[in-house]
């Protein structure tokens, strides 16, 4: 059962025009949210605002920000979900293949949740759920660009926690493990068989699952809950 604690606070999705971004948005709509999302191309879900922005431009979150400020007010809630992968051996891995993905993972969510941090500190309230993957922790050959970039997503919101968590503002990680979306598609058949048969839950993870997490982490139930790792990932990552 969804329970309906927001009272219609502000939530602002990156990268919500599709995949797990646009479920995350989706929930919080049915949850009674006023829900925004950044998208670089498409829309957003029915019933959420989309305002165009590139994760690697400051200028253009600000852009963005100052939009939704005026439309539906300060941003209480802010969910870094924006990200991309850019996977080769290391040998292989050309500076700009770390550097692009470093910028838009890991940077992307420092320019969102710089931005979005003045409005909460303002209202003595803020809620910071940032995205990140099972691989930060667990590790993944090919993707050591992707993986430094989300385990550092974890020393982001447990410094975070230790500078804004008398402000009543928490952050907390969200780790997926392997869910069905675009991102996952890529993989090969063989790669992903692999994968499934590492994974206890012996499935993918759907978008709605890692949504209800997060959705959870806005909640007035987890106000106590700051700087964890949650992971929604079938068991794949246990202790990491
Ligand atoms: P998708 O590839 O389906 O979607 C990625 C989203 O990020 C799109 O909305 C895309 O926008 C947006 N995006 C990418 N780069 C930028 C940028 N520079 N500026 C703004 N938006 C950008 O990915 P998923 O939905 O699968 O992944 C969402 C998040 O979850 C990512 O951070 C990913 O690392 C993480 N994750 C995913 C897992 C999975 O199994 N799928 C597992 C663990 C973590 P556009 O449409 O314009 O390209």
């Amino acid at each position: 059962m969804v329970s309906i604690d927001s009272t219609g606070r502000v939530v602002l999705v990156t990268g919500g025009n599709r995949g797990i971004g646009r479920a995350i948005a989706e929930r919080f709509v049915q949850e009674g949210y006023r829900v925004a999302v950044t998208a670089r191309s498409g829309e957003g879900p029915e019933g959420t605002l989309t305002v165009r922005a590139d994760v690697t431009d400051s200028a253009a979150i600000d852009a963005a920000f100052t939009e939704v400020e005026r439309q539906l007010g300060p941003v209480e809630v802010v969910v870094a979900n924006a990200g991309i992968t850019k996977d080769t051996l290391l040998l292989r891995m050309s500076e700009d293949d770390f550097d692009s993905v470093v910028a838009t993972n890991l940077g992307g969510s420092f320019r969102v949740v710089k931005r979005a941090s003045k409005g909460m500190l303002k209202a003595r309230f803020g809620r910071v759920i940032l995205i990140s993957s099972v691989v930060g922790l667990y590790g993944s050959a090919g993707q050591v660009n992707y993986a430094s970039s989300k385990s550092a997503l974890v020393g982001f919101a447990r410094s975070l926690t230790r500078e804004l968590g008398a402000r009543n503002i928490t952050a907390n990680v969200v780790a997926p493990g392997f869910i069905e979306t675009d991102m996952t598609a890529e993989l090969d058949e063989s790669t992903q068989a692999e994968y499934r048969k590492a994974i206890p839950a012996g499935r993918y993870g759907s978008a709605a699952e890692v949504a209800a997490a997060v959705t959870w982490l806005a909640s007035d139930d987890s106000a106590y809950i700051s700087g964890a790792v949650i992971p929604v990932d079938g068991g794949l990552g246990m202790g990491h």
